[in-house]
């Protein structure tokens, strides 16, 4: 398979955005950073996609136009987000981003799909496909940074649960009474084994304790110990209910000083093997990762290109072969209302193109059709598409409309809630 996926790790300063091909889904083969507009996240889209444009540009033309085409864009980010509504929730780092639409934001600038994932949970699939991971069908992720995250791996899947929360470690509670998390509970884990824990615990940057450990100090070390216990005690509950094999470590600190690293993690694993209830007395691995930042762009990635396969195998079983993806793609929307309150569009189709089948789970849209002829499939019905035929679209109505000839429409509609489901989509199709 020829073909680009990029991957987005949006971070609170800085964004890193990556490409991989197709046909080596391993290996980064461009990756460039970008400061984040933390002040207005669409404007930090239009800066994220034009500097992704160029790297999938200069990765074409180094591959002499092989992989000119972006196949899917995955993105991870800081969570907690809702996978359903593909938007971003709190971010403590970016609060001009909460609530922010990111996936179908990057699709309108891209014109492709876009695959929203937390970053720990691409970090992790990352390790699974591509790093330490690769060795275990079922291990807990955990970034160690200024927070806590982690992720799950289980029977060699990522592990999102229901509402795409799953795996976050940082946030069990080991110590009722303990300091004040982030998160407004007690004695998280991330209160007492982060970054800032650290740097509470001896009155230095987390950075200098883990340098001071290294070279003896007797201090440093036992508050590195201290804290890898907090961890080891909230992994213990995580084994006790799942019973995993291994846990990989990832994140900012887990590159540090390796050997007072040693020192963290093996009182996380001691006290995690003391205290986790287990069916035998077990060496539980604790693996550092090898792919650094690497890690979430290799799994963004991976994560869009199995959508994307998913979504060609759909349509292949639905409507025979695969649609070509055209140059000039269609499909063109152009916005001309987009308030709080009320969203408007034109849609240019060109002549022998179907949009796709689709219903929405509570946006109700009105359509009129200005130009062209065609066929609106509505709920059963086929409606013969003439110039001033207006419809009303309830909520989960199933439509499409398909272009005989050249055809153009207005659709009204309340604001766009991301509330989308293609019963059948076709690649290439360009959103704005
Ligand atoms: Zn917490």
């Amino acid at each position: 398979m020829n073909g680009i996926f990029a991957a987005i790790d949006l971070g609170g300063t800085k964004t890193r955005v990556g490409a991989v091909l197709a046909s080596e889904p391993g290996r980064v083969v461009l990756s460039a950073s970008a400061p984040t507009v933390r002040e207005d996240p669409d404007e930090g889209i239009k800066s994220i996609a034009s500097l992704l444009r160029e790297i999938v540009s200069d990765v074409s033309k180094s591959t002499g136009g092989r992989n000119a085409e972006l196949l899917g864009v995955g993105v991870g980010a800081p969570g907690p987000l809702d996978i359903k509504e593909r938007r971003l929730l709190a971010l403590p780092n970016l609060p001009k981003w909460r609530g922010f639409g990111i996936a179908s934001a990057l699709e309108r600038e891209l014109g492709v799909r876009v695959t929203l994932e937390n970053d720990a949970n691409a970090a992790a699939v990352g390790e699974r496909m591509f790093g330490v991971g690769k060795e275990f069908e079922d291990f807990v992720y955990v970034t160690l940074g200024t927070g806590i995250g982690g992720a799950l791996i289980l029977n060699g899947e990522l592990y999102r649960g229901h509402w795409g929360g799953a795996g976050e470690i940082g946030h069990v509670q080991v110590d009722p009474d303990g300091p004040l998390c982030g998160c407004g509970r007690r004695g998280c884990v991330e209160a007492l084994a982060a970054g800032p824990a650290i740097e509470k615990a001896y009155g230095r940057p987390a950075t200098e304790v883990f340098a001071l450990a290294a070279s003896g100090d007797v201090k440093a070390r036992d508050v590195l110990e201290t804290a890898g216990r907090a961890l080891g005690r909230g992994l213990a509950l995580v084994f006790t209910v799942l019973d995993p094999q291994a846990v990989v470590f990832g994140g900012g600190m887990a590159k540090g000083n390796p050997l007072a690293l040693r020192f963290y993690l093996d009182a996380c694993k001691e006290e995690l093997e003391k205290r986790a209830f287990l069916p035998a007395k077990r060496d539980i691995p604790h693996v550092v990762s090898t792919l650094g930042v690497d890690a979430a762009i290799l799994g963004a990635a991976w994560l869009a290109r199995e959508e994307y396969l998913k979504a060609r195998e759909t349509n292949r079983h639905r409507s025979g072969p695969m649609p070509k993806v055209v140059e000039k793609p269609w499909g063109k929307e152009v916005w001309w209302a987009h308030t709080p309150r009320y969203a408007g569009k034109t849609i240019y189709v060109n002549a022998g193109h179907s949009l796709s089948l689709q219903y929405h789970q509570r946006k109700a849209e009105t359509m009129f059709f200005s130009s062209g002829e065609g066929t609106l499939y509505l709920g059963g019905e086929e409606i013969p598409i003439k110039p001033g035929l207006s419809v009303d679209i309830p909520p989960g109505t199933v439509h499409r409309v398909t272009a005989r000839t050249d055809l153009v429409f207005h659709e009204a509609s309340t604001p766009e809630v991301d509330d989308v489901i293609r019963l059948e989509d076709n690649y290439g199709r360009a959103r704005c």
